[in-house]
């Protein structure tokens, strides 16, 4: 009798105390997103766990090796269309290890990595596998990010150099990215089963849409479909397609569900220039954070915009910026209420091109149930785009690019090169802008009533029409 007590009693202090070595983790749901040359499998885990990958060949498999984890979840309901898998098994090698595997269509090359806990998420396992022909890129995918000590910020590479054709004409090309995708859903809409990303990539394919039936214009999507490229990785894109402009596309939102109205965004020179701004400039960098970009985040805002920002270049597509994002404001002024008159700024990651201009559009806030009912209609959705559209067409009907067929346009006297308008950026006098303008400083303090040459960040300055001004 006290004997089998004992037994009993060791019997369960052993069984505890296994249980606490193993401090098995479970892994509790495995999702999977298709990009237009990866596949993410993303583990999510209720510890920490350790893990190895490796390929075999004939046929072609993945092997997942996941120390420290048993499987609390089915695999069978991953929806496998248009990826390479064609399944995926898992057996328990001991009460330690699990071995998942995947079976392949085609070869992949597989990267890995773990993310700790975020606000939205618990501890994951991130499995990318990249198609044959696609390598992963090199010094800047989220599993090098991720796994390795900060990377030091360095300017983005200067963009292939697109020389313009003489006379030549080519389309302007509007690169448009739809915020967010994949496992990072962005805001939550009260409007139930709805996210931020499928509302902007719905307004970015209008957007597209519209912008192509322009002649002279291309749209230009940076995410197709509903999956996460990290922030760095879309501007990449957008210079990869020799994007002439960058326009995100968001939908707001905050913590009142009050708040209501339009916003656009330009980069900021130094930090935000609003709390609003910077709240929301660290909510929308967060989606790296996310998405496992890891060490891509707030922290080298000051370095990159002390290196990058104070050069010419940054200035005069900072400009440009500002000028686009009014034109596109007011529009979007004519159909939906604005939260703010003017093109606010902020450091919002995925506007670093120093030489593209960049604008971010929050198209309404999506935690105010009235605008996200208005953000999921189609009707107002085009009408967004519309409004973007020819924000977009003005400003480049006033500054068309070199060697395109709307620069032809214009040489052509076919559309009026009247007054055009210049918002004033940080760093910039008005003897610096009369001599960008190639018009006299008379004529540029006539044409905007000045006295003096005192001018404010932000404010419009229309510029007179050369040949009235020069001679
Ligand atoms: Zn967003």
């Amino acid at each position: 009798m006290r004997t089998g007590a004992l037994v009993t009693a060791v019997g369960v202090l052993l069984a505890a105390l296994a249980a606490e070595v193993l401090a098995a983790s479970d892994v509790r749901g495995v999702r999977l997103w298709r990009a237009p040359d990866n596949t993410r499998l993303v583990f999510d885990l209720s510890g920490p766990v350790q893990h190895s990958v490796f390929t075999l060949a004939a046929p072609d498999r993945i092997v997942i090796d996941v120390t420290g984890a048993k499987l609390a979840t089915s695999l069978d309901q991953l929806s496998l269309a248009n990826t390479p898998i064609t399944g995926v098994r898992s057996a328990q090698r001991s009460a330690e290890e699990l071995r998942v595997v995947i079976d392949l269509s085609a070869p992949v090359s597989p990267k890995s990595f773990t993310l700790a806990p975020n606000q939205q998420y618990g501890h994951r396992l991130v499995v990318d596998l990249f198609d044959q022909g696609s390598a992963p890129p090199a010094a800047q995918t989220p599993s090098v990010a991720a796994s390795a000590p900060p990377v030091p910020v360095t300017p983005t590479q200067p963009p292939p150099k697109l020389t313009p054709v003489p006379n030549g004409k080519r389309d302007i090309v509007v690169a448009i990215d739809a915020g967010h995708g994949g496992e990072d859903p962005g805001a939550l809409s009260p409007v139930k089963g709805q996210y931020e990303k499928n509302v902007t990539l719905a307004i970015a394919r209008e957007l597209q849409r519209q912008i192509n039936a322009e002649k002279g214009f291309r749209g230009e999507l940076v995410r197709t479909g509903d999956y996460f490229i990290p922030l760095r990785k879309r501007t990449e894109i957008a210079r990869k397609k020799g994007a002439d402009l960058f326009v995100s596309i968001h939908a707001d939102a905050a913590p009142r569900s009050s708040a209501f109205g339009a916003s656009v965004y330009a980069l900021s020179e130094r930090g935000a220039t609003s709390e609003t701004a910077r709240w929301l400039a660290d909510a929308e960098n967060q989606s790296d954070l996310i998405g496992g970009a890891g060490n891509v985040s707030l922290d080298d805002k000051d370095k990159m915009l002390a290196g990058v920002l104070l050069d010419l270049s940054m200035t005069a597509s900072l400009s440009s910026s500002l000028n686009v994002g009014q034109k596109v404001l007011s529009n979007m002024g004519n159909i939906t209420p604005l939260h703010k008159r003017r093109v606010e700024q902020a450091g919002f990651m995925v506007l670093k091109s120093p030489d593209i201009p960049s604008i971010l559009v929050e198209t309404g806030f999506i935690s105010n149930p009235n605008e996200a009912k208005k953000l999921h209609t189609a009707s107002h959705q085009q009408a967004l785009a519309r409004s973007i559209t020819t924000g977009v067409k003005q400003f480049f009907h006033e500054n068309p690019p070199p060697g395109t067929y709307v620069a032809w346009l214009r040489d052509e006297g076919k559309i009026a090169a009247g007054p055009r308008e210049h918002v004033v950026a940080s760093g910039e006098s008005l003897a610096l802008i009369a001599q960008r303008y190639q018009i006299s400083l008379a004529a540029l303090r006539s044409a905007n009533k000045l006295n003096g040459d005192v001018i404010k960040v932000g404010q419009t300055l229309q510029i007179p029409a050369t040949s009235l001004a020069a001679q």
